[in-house]
């Protein structure tokens, strides 16, 4: 009865809020952080909700609603992207937003957490209505984004394009050219080498480390990827171009197999014609929740939240689970995970690659003096490799899983700077 009582509902399970704050939970207890520490880390700092007025191409027009969150500013500016979809919720921002957080602390960049969103379909919408939703958006959260105050980011549906647009538009209110407000935009236009690669490459630096950690051979390494966007596509180059092999390749519409190692540059070509990873031929089509159970080394989940669940966790057969995307697995498959002794590298570890070459971006932008590729990739994998030893070195000395390890680093030296600050009365 009371097991009953304590199992959380499916609704529970899949709240990404919900997820972040367990693991929020847990680390705080094995931290034995004070009761007012915790309230201070557990609140967004600020969460602003804005309804968008926007002209359609047809002259109807329509209402968005967007939000931004600030989950905390304590160790610099606020550090998130901003993603457009039909889901988004506040309490999905919310969650994105802490972690992020605690990403930039387990990186140990100097960046808060923040993160935004905009109800839309942007599939549904012309280029300049995305233009028109993307700047109307801008200069409502205008006053609270600036490169000290909280720095956007492309995230999912959204990329340089619409950075470029942000850049502009905030320029645009402060009467000059202010590049460093967002990262993830075009070259040209104040972006950094490297940057769209850069969650992929990470999620290749962490899972090369987790591979000589558990002894296994990088030639033989089968991997299965979930998502074939801007992190699982260039997770899925860069791996090939390792020596990995891609066998799966898992979409929203669809999966493709080949235990050979798919050929990543065709099925990219085929996608480009066709519009869909299915019917390749370089591969066999597979159900794609099928694809999830395929047994190979690594699953890269590089999409979106919650395809990890209670639901399918105890037929997973992959030994590493590298989490590109934010929230792939939720808190109940968690222990299930762990039970099955799966090597978790956590989303705030794994896909934290992305953010560090912001923080690149934003530093060249500030400087005025813009780096070549090879410096980019290789501080990238400097912070990757620390990173992911910090993470396995305080699961070791903790006796705790990956996560929790990873959320007790970052909790820990949030709390320190928060301390050290003292509160302003
Ligand atoms: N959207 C990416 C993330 O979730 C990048 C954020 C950033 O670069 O600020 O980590």
């Amino acid at each position: 009865m009371l097991l009953e009582a304590t199992t959380p509902s499916v609704d529970q399970e899949i709240n990404p809020w919900e997820s972040a704050a367990h693991r929020f939970d847990e680390a705080a207890e094995l931290l034995r952080l004070d009761d007012g520490m915790r309230k201070v880390l557990r609140s967004p700092a600020m969460e602003l909700t804005v309804n968008i007025p926007v002209v359609l191409d047809d002259g109807r027009i329509e209402v968005f609603t967007g939000y931004r969150v600030q989950h905390s500013i304590a160790r610099g500016p606020a550090k998130g992207g901003i993603r457009f979809a039909p889901d988004v919720s506040l309490d999905e921002v919310r969650a994105l937003a802490a972690w992020m957080t605690w990403k930039c602390a387990v990186a140990n960049i100097p960046f808060g957490g923040g993160k935004g969103g905009v109800i839309c379909e942007p599939q549904l919408l012309s280029e300049s209505e995305l233009e028109r939703i993307t700047r109307r958006y801008t200069a409502e959260i205008c006053e609270f984004i600036g490169p000290e105050r909280d720095v956007p980011a492309p995230d999912v549906n959204t990329n340089e394009q619409t950075m470029a647009w942000i850049m502009d538009t905030y320029s645009m209110h402060q009467r000059h050219t202010v590049t460093a407000v967002v990262t993830g935009k075009p070259l040209e236009l104040g972006g950094s080498l490297g940057r769209p690669e850069a969650t992929g490459r990470g999620c290749l630096f962490v899972t090369e480390q987790a591979l000589k950690q558990l002894g296994l051979d990088v030639s033989r390494t089968r991997v299965v990827i979930q998502g074939f966007g801007n992190v699982g596509g260039m997770a899925a180059r860069l791996m090939t171009r390792r020596g990995l092999k891609v066998v799966a390749i898992i979409e929203y519409d669809g999966a493709v197999y080949n235990p050979h190692g798919l050929n990543i540059e065709e099925l990219m070509s085929h996608r480009l014609e066709t519009g869909s990873i299915c019917g390749f031929p370089g591969g066999e089509d597979l159900d794609k929740d099928q694809a999830m159970l395929l047994d190979c080394d690594v699953l890269l989940p590089a999409a979106r939240e919650n395809v990890i669940t209670s639901a399918n966790a105890e037929r997973i057969r992959a030994k590493i689970l590298c989490e590109g995307a934010n929230g792939p697995t939720t808190f109940v498959a968690d222990s299930i995970l762990a039970e099955k002794k799966v090597f978790v590298i956590p989303d705030i570890l794994a896909n934290a690659g992305g953010v560090t070459v912001s923080y690149f971006e934003w530093v060249q932008d500030r400087q005025g003096y813009f780096w070549n590729e090879k410096m980019v990739n290789d501080r990238l994998e400097e912070i990757m490799v620390t990173s992911f030893h910090d993470v396995i070195g305080y699961a070791e000395k903790h006796g705790v899983n990956n996560r929790t390890a990873a959320y007790m680093l970052a909790l820990d030296r949030v709390a320190y700077a928060i301390k050290k600050r003292g509160l302003y009365a």
